[in-house]
């Protein structure tokens, strides 16, 4: 049986359309890549992944296996099938701001938020629910902690080349997934690099 297998380009977006217990992996290519994923109600685009609710209903910090994200319906609409080397629900993603403002860079850099909005709009989506589902955006692979004092760590991820993250829909979605163009920290080992989604 073949599968459909979506390329996403190293510091670029796609998005793709999920049925109720479907299930898709997304794949670091090469290693060490984090990927940054939100996902949107195919009937209602103003129902998307919500991080509060995630976190209050996970009564913790961590994303595991078998826990799923949930919607500010709290209804959950993705669930993680399998262990995988990291997952982050705190940060939110990287805008363009992110490059501007923390990085002093004076050129325009891609970032996840931009990513998902662009992906996104080949769905209909509008910028506006688009941007606030990006702004709920999960960290997926990321090697962050935090400490015992609260603080938090950022390491280059564990991921090693074909490593994925198995998720099953639990509403018919719309999901976006961007390979984060994060070229300033150790976030993607300081070397953004290609994503793939297979539809299974
Ligand atoms: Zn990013």
């Amino acid at each position: 049986m073949t599968h459909e297998e979506i390329h996403i380009p190293a510091g670029h977006g796609k998005a793709f359309t999920v049925r109720t217990g479907q299930c898709f992996e997304l794949v670091d290519v090469e290693g060490q890549q984090v990927g940054d994923l939100t996902a949107l109600a195919s009937a209602d685009r103003d129902e998307h992944v919500f991080l509060p609710v995630t976190r209050l209903a996970l009564g913790r910090l961590q994303f595991v296996r078998g826990d799923s994200l949930l919607t500010n319906h709290r209804r959950p609409i993705l669930r993680l099938e399998n262990d995988i080397a990291g997952a982050d629900i705190l940060f939110g993603v990287c805008d363009r701001y992110r490059y501007e403002i923390d990085f002093g860079m004076r050129d325009y850099h891609r970032s996840c938020r931009d990513n998902f909005v662009e992906a996104l709009a080949e769905f209909g989506v509008s910028e506006r629910q688009a941007g606030i589902a990006s702004d709920n955006g999960v960290n997926i692979f990321i090697n962050q902690r935090l400490d015992e004092h609260g603080a938090f760590h950022l390491d280059p991820p564990r991921t090693k080349p074909g490593d994925a993250a198995v998720f099953t829909a639990c509403l018919d979605a719309i999901v976006a997934i961007s390979a984060c163009p994060e070229d300033g920290s150790p976030c993607n080992g300081g070397n953004p690099t290609p994503m793939m989604v297979r539809l299974l």
